[in-house]
């Protein structure tokens, strides 16, 4: 199961793959936005970490909590509260539970999904991050029945076929949208960010 400190590391693990990944998330946002989603992305998981370097909280819905308020304080732009309410919504689901077995894992990335499209309105195909969540969502149901790992790798391999396929659509939301059909032939940022934070997250918990 996944305790407190299981799910700072995934969140650390998670801050390195993104600053990894700082330049390309800027390419891709420079072709369909304002080229900022890398330095946005970035800035708000180096304060997650720099949250979680002063105390880790008591259970894993206090650390999601934690890089909830963390993204929400931090980063401006569309990404920064969208991906906030998707660690509040995860959060609140599993309360105060002091470990997450795979059914709360899911439950959560449930969670985390409903909370962006609330927020932000977009259905799958409009060419945002939820294109890669659902997928996401959807194969970590199927995977539910086994351990966190293997949902987590269902979810990592769905976000990244998912966030593939926005190549292909045109935007329907988001700074994207202003492109209309010139937003195809592009893959979205933010969906490549979701596959990117899934994947260290399954990483993590392997
Ligand atoms: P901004 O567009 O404000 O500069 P970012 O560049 O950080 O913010 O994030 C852009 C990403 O946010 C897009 O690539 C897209 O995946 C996502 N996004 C934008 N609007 C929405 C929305 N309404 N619902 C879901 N995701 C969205
Ligand atoms: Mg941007
Ligand atoms: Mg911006």
């Amino acid at each position: 199961g996944c305790t407190p400190e299981g799910v700072a590391n995934a969140l650390r693990g998670a801050a390195a793959v993104i600053a990894e990944h700082r330049a390309e998330l800027i390419e891709l946002d420079r072709a369909i936005g304002d080229g900022d989603h890398g330095e946005n992305m970035n800035r708000g998981f180096q304060a997650i970490v720099a949250a979680l370097d002063g105390t880790v909280p008591d259970t894993p819905g206090g650390v999601l909590k934690l890089a909830a308020t963390t993204l929400i304080s931090k980063v401006g732009g569309a990404a920064g509260p969208l991906y906030g309410t998707a660690f509040l919504r995860a959060s609140t689901v599993v309360s105060n539970q002091p470990e997450l077995g795979a059914a709360e894992v899911v439950a959560a990335l449930r969670a985390g999904l409903e909370g962006v499209q609330a927020r932000g309105k977009a259905v799958e195909g409009d060419k945002t991050m939820v294109d890669a969540l659902l997928p996401a969502v959807m194969a970590a149901e199927k995977a539910g029945g086994q351990d966190v790992a293997a949902v987590l790798a269902a979810a990592a391999e769905g976000a990244a076929g998912g966030a593939e396929s926005t190549v292909d659509l045109v935007a329907r939301k988001g700074r994207a949208s202003y492109l209309g059909e010139r937003s195809a032939g592009h893959l979205d940022p933010g969906a490549r960010s979701t596959a990117l934070l899934l994947e260290a997250f399954a990483k993590a918990a392997r």
